[in-house]
């Protein structure tokens, strides 16, 4: 809320290119070609499901089922039954997880096998042990408008000709499933729900989760009116847990205060594509408890805008929801300030400007001005041009492809000119 003491707060990173579901990295798959395919003989070489693998999938898959209808229904029984029962740290995690996903209210909730990855053998929990790649795909009640995926590794075994799951770490080092951990997977949670948001908290910190969700109410109105664009809902998380957030969610050289990840679900039944379905906002865990109304209202807007995909410049982008986190600012008693900062800018930094600030400088060691110079950008674009032609320009610039010719043709189509007028006009004014 602050803005003279805002300078850690300022630095957001709007990132959304980390591949969450690690397609690159898949390693070659089980299912061969030949695979359902009746006419290659049984012992073809080139099937490599062997019946025992089809037998251990089917299975799996049933306990998957049964345990997603278990949490849907709130049936913890049923939940645990396929877990080893000699492995009790998994089904105290186990348990952990389930009243976690009760206390989140799940419209849906469905696990799948990711077939594009081989199962690993896995000694140390008995010779039939291997770990499977699963896709659970969930939707939050009145947050999301469908499931979003996210990857799991677990462990089964036969155990006295049952399936059971009996570990769900075995994968853990792979370098996606490591990147960040879903709220749900780091202790109690509590969470706090208001029109429109859902704030997910540690289970001691219910009151931060009410002061996010009440802070949101405050940031809607304006996200709403400017981005013109609404949506169910939006999940907030705000963990103490630093796992909650990717090492890679960094921006000039540190990590961000708050990005807007993108929710994917797969585009095919094989989950051999992702789209993206929405956002989610991660806080920095070392800023949870600072976090307002204007970071939210920041985030909100990458959320917003999303949808409309991801090829416009980052000048516009940040420029956009630094606008919306300004005018909520100016709305909130920070006229002045904004007023000291804009001739700041408009003195000492816009004068030197040549073009658009470049997409590079916002994701490298960039100098922070980068923010400021894009809402002076938008601020100006927004009152020669008015918000209806922004929002467009944003629209078109947003489908790509990003290539310099496209961008000022399609600056020159919503503008009437292109980037080096556009840079002498602001200038000049
Ligand atoms: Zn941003």
């Amino acid at each position: 809320m602050e803005l003279t003491t805002s300078a850690g707060r300022r630095r957001w990173l709007w990132t959304a290119g980390i591949a969450v579901l690690a397609l690159v990295a898949a390693t070659i798959t089980w299912i061969a070609t030949g695979r359902g395919d009746d006419d290659v003989p049984a012992a073809s070489p080139t099937v490599s499901a062997t019946p025992s693998e089809e037998q251990m999938l089917a299975a799996v898959d049933t306990v998957l089922k049964t345990r997603a209808s278990a949490v849907l229904t709130g049936q913890l029984s049923q939940y645990l039954q396929n877990v080893d029962p000699a492995n009790q740290q998994l089904r105290q995690r186990d348990q952990q997880v389930f009243a976690n996903l009760r206390k989140l209210g799940l419209a849906r909730l469905s696990y799948q096998v990711d077939t594009n990855w081989a199962p690993e053998p896995q000694e140390q929990h008995g010779p039939s042990a291997r770990a499977l790649r699963v896709l659970m795909q969930l939707q939050v009640a009145g947050i999301d408008a469908t499931p979003r995926a996210t990857s799991l590794g677990y462990t089964f075994a036969e155990r006295d000709g049952r399936w059971l799951l009996v570990d769900d770490d075995d994968l853990a080092a792979e370098s996606d499933l490591n990147a960040y951990r879903e709220p749900w997977d780091l202790g109690a949670i509590e969470v706090a729900r208001r029109p429109g948001v859902l704030v997910v908290v540690p289970a001691a910190e219910r009151r931060n989760g009410e002061r996010l969700a009440r802070e949101s109410q405050l940031a809607f109105p304006t996200v709403r009116a400017i981005t013109r664009r609404t949506q169910a809902g939006i999940l907030v998380i705000a963990m103490a847990d630093s796992r909650s957030m990717s090492a890679e969610w960094r921006t000039g050289g540190h990590p961000a205060a708050a990005v807007a990840v993108r929710n994917f679900a797969p585009a095919n039944p094989e989950a051999s594509e992702f789209e993206v379905t929405g956002s989610r906002v991660v806080i920095n865990p070392d800023q949870r408890t600072k976090a307002g109304r204007l970071l939210l209202a920041h985030e909100f807007t990458h959320a917003a805008m999303e949808p409309l995909g991801d090829r416009a410049p980052s000048w516009l982008v940040e420029g956009l929801a630094m606008y919306v986190e300004n005018e909520l600012a100016a709305r909130n008693g920070y006229r002045e300030e904004l007023a000291d900062q804009r001739r700041e800018l408009l003195r000492e930094k816009i004068p030197a400007l040549v073009v658009l600030p470049i997409d590079g400088v916002f994701h490298g060691d960039y100098d922070e001005d980068s923010y400021g110079v894009s809402w002076v950008i938008v601020e100006y674009l927004v009152t020669k041009y008015g918000q209806r032609t922004v929002n467009a320009l944003y629209a078109d610039l947003a489908r790509g492809p990003d290539d310099p010719a496209v961008r000022e043709q399609v600056l020159r189509k919503h503008l009437k000119v292109g980037e080096t007028a556009l840079v002498a006009a602001l200038k000049k004014s």
